[in-house]
């Protein structure tokens, strides 16, 4: 069992939960947020919905309650700065760009006059492109196989009764797979007999981003075509970097120097991908690992961001951020 998990389940027995929330770190927190809404209204994957609404707003309430929520701006200030943070600062972030982010989130953000910062694979916007994990999650639903098994697979996923966790299992087995998500949905077209397209996607436009900015919000850089940015050469690495910020300074007023990482686990970047992240102007970079950043300054490539599961109350955001460890 992992410290943090140990920790948890001690403190919960001891009667501590009150204590260490009450203590929690003086950091940097970041909260990452995907697609907002019901994950029942798509005709893609319902696993990339991190709450509803009503849920925004009333975690956003709860975080302007007990943190100081800063922009990328101020973020960057506070690392420049190299003083360790004397507050409990909250960075709230959106990844991959959808359209919900936009007719949902945005109004919640305006009512609570909180700044939040929205990351953008280039490639999806304006273009009518559905990512990978949408077109399975869409064939998934549409013709709803009894079990999946591609060539590059070791073994086959089979339904069992919940569609959101066998979604997730097929898509799981897609990152791990030695072969490109795009061939794998060839392999899986194939199998199914899908030769129809796909509905409509659903990221927003240059027209809604340009209104994100004019709103006070940020926007960084969640590379182009959203692929692991690990299994790329040097110079499909490059592109990912460069040409996402291009487009993004192109197409929109701002100076991008903030990224997050696709997917954003440890396998998902190393330290060729941090060289080039500074060797093409980022500032910043965040993960998608749960945890405090107590010295952001030390490790401003590697920030750690929080991840949102939907009907999270408020007791289970309190333990989240008690419990989870720092870096
Ligand atoms: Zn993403």
């Amino acid at each position: 069992m992992k410290f943090s998990r140990l920790k948890r389940k001690l403190g919960g027995l001891l009667g501590l939960d009150s204590y260490y929330w009450e203590n929690r770190p003086n950091g940097l927190y970041c909260l990452n947020f995907h697609r907002i809404g019901s994950g029942e209204d798509t005709p893609f994957d319902p696993c990339v919905f991190s709450c509803s609404t009503n849920e925004l707003d009333n975690h956003i309430g709860f975080i302007k309650q007990h943190f100081a929520v800063i922009s990328l701006t101020e973020l960057e200030q506070l690392i420049k700065s190299k003083s360790p943070p004397t507050k409990r600062y909250m960075c709230l972030t959106f990844d991959d760009g959808y359209v919900d982010n936009f007719t949902n989130a945005l109004p919640v953000l305006k009512k609570h006059n909180v700044t939040a910062s929205f990351f953008i694979a280039t490639g999806l916007v304006g273009n009518n492109t559905v990512p990978w994990w949408d077109k399975i999650a869409y064939l998934i639903k549409r013709y709803k196989p009894s079990e999946v098994i591609l060539s590059g697979w070791n073994q086959k996923i089979i339904y069992s009764g919940n569609q959101e966790s066998y979604i997730r299992d097929i898509l799981s087995a897609v990152k791990l797979c030695k072969y490109s998500a795009n061939e794998q949905i060839l392999e899986i077209e194939r199998e199914l007999s899908h030769s129809t397209g796909y509905p409509d996607a659903e990221f927003m436009s240059w027209e809604q981003l340009n209104t994100l900015l004019a709103e006070g919000m940020e926007i960084g850089a969640h590379s182009h075509n959203h692929d692991i940015l690990t299994k790329l050469t040097d110079d499909e690495l490059f592109y990912e970097l460069s040409h996402s910020k291009a487009l993004l300074e192109q197409y929109l007023p701002c100076q991008v120097t903030a990224f997050s990482y696709p997917v954003g686990n440890k396998s998902t970047y190393n330290q060729k991908v941090i060289d080039g992240l500074r060797n093409t102007g980022y500032q910043i970079a965040f993960n998608f690992l749960p945890g405090v950043n107590i010295s952001p300054s030390n490790s401003p490539y590697d920030l750690h961001r929080f991840p949102i599961a939907p009907e999270a109350d408020e007791a289970a955001l309190k333990n989240m951020f008690s419990y989870t460890g720092k870096f």
